[in-house]
């Protein structure tokens, strides 16, 4: 059954994604700002995919003395 794909709450520790379903294998690094959508990753821990969605961050007015 894969019915809960999709809706899972993404663990985000350390610069790390973490699989949602095991919640001990590594799926992505990630950075402060990085962002990401709906990008399928394949836990090695367990070998399930989850889709992996990062929002951009709310944007902390950024003083634009360019
Ligand atoms: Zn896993």
């Amino acid at each position: 059954m894969q019915t809960s794909k999709g809706h899972v709450k993404l663990i985000v520790k350390d610069g790390w994604v973490y699989c949602p379903i095991c919640g001990k294998g590594k799926l992505l690094k990630i950075q402060s700002d990085t962002t990401v959508r709906n990008l399928p990753r394949k836990c090695k821990r367990c070998g399930q995919e989850s889709i992996v969605n990062i929002p951009a961050p709310e944007p902390e007015s950024t003083a634009t003395s360019a």
